[in-house]
């Protein structure tokens, strides 16, 4: 597994990996004129863990987790007490605009793995810095008081962060702490063994993760789900992958009114800004006898 210039190399014993595995990527580096770091370069058994870009990776009894590693929780925590030291003067409403993009990126980061005891506990820790601030704001007033003043209870949470500041129109909206452990926690695809991001042989591949991400969003929904896979993702209009991002849609090759079917044969799926010369090219493919306007 590689990230920019970090990986992780698997194998199943200590000696392979310092005996062989070792030598072998030390020949691969020295090609590209690079080199091992010393320092940052360890064979370490599974069930001791590693972290790796921000993450801890660890068997536990056999079970492999992956959690925020605790050098990234405390890096992360430290970043937003910074913040809100900083910014003892500003209005809470500010407060949250400069916090909640930094939390929300940061949960975000972490949501495909073991992460929502961390991320109670982050909540945690921020809420602790924020009665701080909110107290020293105002050391005359009462704890009550200062509750009263800068949180609320939202539906079952009680002591959220948050304040009613109007908008352009006039009219009061609520604007709230983004809280860590609301992020949703997404199972993440695993990537194939033997993938080689440095192979061009690959690249189709990895490419075609990002379309996996697609899949999982067309799950169950059936028709457009088989016609992705049966186009292999790939729009017909451009030739490029059609992503989750993308607003797509469905157009028949013969249409509807000249007898084609509502099959997956008959169908595409391309991205919506295509559809133009898609329909050129339709009509051009039928030999000139199927003048039907595609609806
Ligand atoms: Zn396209």
């Amino acid at each position: 597994m590689r990230y920019a210039d970090d990986f992780i190399i698997t194998g199943s014993s200590k000696e392979l990996l310092e005996n062989e595995v070792k030598p072998c990527v030390e020949d691969f580096l020295a090609e590209r004129g690079l080199e091992l770091s010393k320092e940052k370069t360890r064979i370490t058994h599974i069930s001791e863990g590693f972290d790796f870009l921000g993450q801890n990776v660890r068997k536990y009894d056999g079970k492999l987790l992956t959690k925020p590693s605790a050098k990234n929780v405390k890096t992360f925590l430290e970043s937003v007490r910074e913040i809100i030291r900083v910014n003892r003067a500003v209005k809470q409403e500010t407060l949250i605009h400069l916090l909640n993009p930094k939390i929300r990126g940061w949960a975000n980061y972490h949501r495909h793995i073991v992460s929502k005891k961390t991320y109670v506990k982050v909540d945690y820790h921020i809420w602790r810095a924020l009665w701080r601030w909110a107290r020293r704001k105002h050391p005359r007033k009462s704890c009550r008081w200062v509750r009263q003043r800068y949180f609320r209870t939202q539906g079952h949470r009680h002591w959220v962060f948050a304040t009613q500041p109007r908008g352009y129109d006039g009219t009061p909206r609520t604007l709230s702490l983004y809280s860590a452990s609301s992020t949703r926690i997404v199972r993440y695809r695993e990537v194939k063994a033997d993938a080689n991001p440095c192979d061009p042989a690959w690249d189709s591949y990895f490419a075609h993760r990002q379309g996996m991400r697609m899949l999982e969003r067309l799950q169950g929904r059936g028709f457009p789900d088989n016609l992705w896979r049966q186009q292999q993702g790939k729009c017909p209009g451009c030739g490029q992958l059609i992503v989750e991002d993308d607003r797509w849609v469905i157009r028949p090759i013969v249409p509807f009114k000249a007898g084609g079917g509502r099959t997956v044969t008959n169908l595409k799926m391309l991205h919506s800004t295509c559809q133009r010369s898609f329909r050129i090219a339709a009509g051009k493919a039928s030999g000139g006898d199927n003048r039907v306007p595609a609806p």
